[in-house]
């Protein structure tokens, strides 16, 4: 039996949508692929809010996030963490050999604006990490604030990882001016893992020309340079199947709304999280919660492993706590596709499988 998913990624994928992955395979030198990417690039732009270049890479979202921090840094990268995903986005910047530092906030707690703001008025950086949304605690940031406070340093690159919340979650790219903003598509896009997209401005891609060693499958120089000059060509060969189906499943996505589709993550949200408040308690701070996945504390002590297993049984999937917070709290993800009728009927059986614990 098929388990429905409601982890943070992969997420469940509409049939009509997969089908797309089956098309016959055309040339990556044609004109149209050249049609595809652009009527891929320009949908994309619409939901990110942005003008800026739209780039794809055949792999995961990691990959843009690598190439990032590898492309842009040339003084010290300053990384801010919320969890398990700014870990990695230092990580990164140490086995690429990039001098970084890195700024945690306590789990389940945001990055602050004041804390940005300290760390750039240090004059040490020329590149900045935010996490948009951290999915090992379900703490979305607030960008809007922290986004005034980089305005303030314009010679700091600003790079954001919105890959579990973007096209879920409100980010208006150009107002917010952020220089990279990255997602993948096994989120809240709603299509199976192996593509990932980022936004760039031209200015950090004049600042990536300056620097060497910025290696070259993830280089953001030859990604934008086969989209402008080409045009909207890529570099190797990418998965043209989920560049039919990203084709299509952004027609969905703009017919549906985008204001739609985020009240949608919005109210599944509420949902989500009136339910952990009856049942057990949210983890992080009520002020950041983030709409597209619900981290919540097991204050019933219950083995999560045994109630999955019994929600599997139902037919469902959902996830344990991340990284250090493995044991102590457990996830329900609602977004992309999922409805509030989907997390309803879900709630109503995960009531049912908590009665046996
Ligand atoms: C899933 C996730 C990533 C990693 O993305 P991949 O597409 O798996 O490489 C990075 N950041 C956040 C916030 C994520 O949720």
């Amino acid at each position: 039996m098929h388990k429905k998913l409601f982890i943070p990624g992969p997420v469940e994928v509409r049939q009509d949508v997969l089908e797309k992955l089956a098309g016959p395979m055309i040339g990556h030198r044609t004109k149209d692929a050249s049609a595809l990417q652009q009527r891929i690039s320009e949908k994309l732009q619409q939901l990110m809010f942005t003008k800026n270049t739209i780039l794809l890479s055949t792999s995961s979202g990691s990959g843009l996030m690598e190439g990032a921090v590898r492309c842009f840094t040339s003084k010290r990268a300053a990384v801010f963490s919320i969890g398990a995903f700014g870990e990695r986005w230092y990580k990164m910047c140490l086995a690429n050999g990039i001098a970084a530092d890195i700024f945690r906030s306590e789990l389940g707690q945001p990055t602050t604006p004041e804390m940005v703001r300290d760390v750039l008025s240090t004059g040490k950086y020329d590149l900045v990490t935010i996490t948009h949304n951290e999915t090992a605690t379900g703490v979305h940031n607030p960008i809007f604030e922290i986004a005034k406070v980089l305005a303030d340093f314009p010679d700091v690159i600003s790079c954001v990882d919105a890959v579990s919340s973007l096209g879920g979650d409100y980010i208006p790219v150009d107002e917010l001016g952020l220089d990279v903003c990255i997602t993948s598509t096994q989120k809240c896009l709603g299509l199976p893992p192996g593509m990932s997209i980022a936004s760039v401005t031209d200015r950090a891609i004049e600042k990536a020309k300056t620097i060497s060693n910025r290696g070259l499958y993830f280089d953001y120089v030859e990604l934008y340079t086969f989209v402008k000059e080409k045009p909207y060509q890529y570099p190797s060969t990418p998965s043209l199947p989920h560049m039919y189906a990203l084709d299509y499943q952004l027609d969905r996505i703009l017919a549906e709304g985008i204001q739609n589709r985020f009240d949608r993550h919005a109210a599944m949200a509420a949902r989500v999280q009136d339910w952990a408040r009856k049942n057990f308690a949210l983890y992080s701070n009520p002020e950041h919660l983030s709409v597209t996945v619900t981290c919540i504390t097991n204050t019933r002590g219950i083995v999560f492993s045994e109630l999955n297993a019994a929600m599997g049984k139902k037919g469902y999937l959902l996830s344990n706590g991340y990284g250090a917070l493995k044991d102590k709290t457990f996830r329900i993800a609602h977004m992309a596709d999922a409805t509030l009728e989907d997390v309803d009927a879900m709630l109503g059986d995960l009531d049912e499988v908590l009665k046996q614990f």
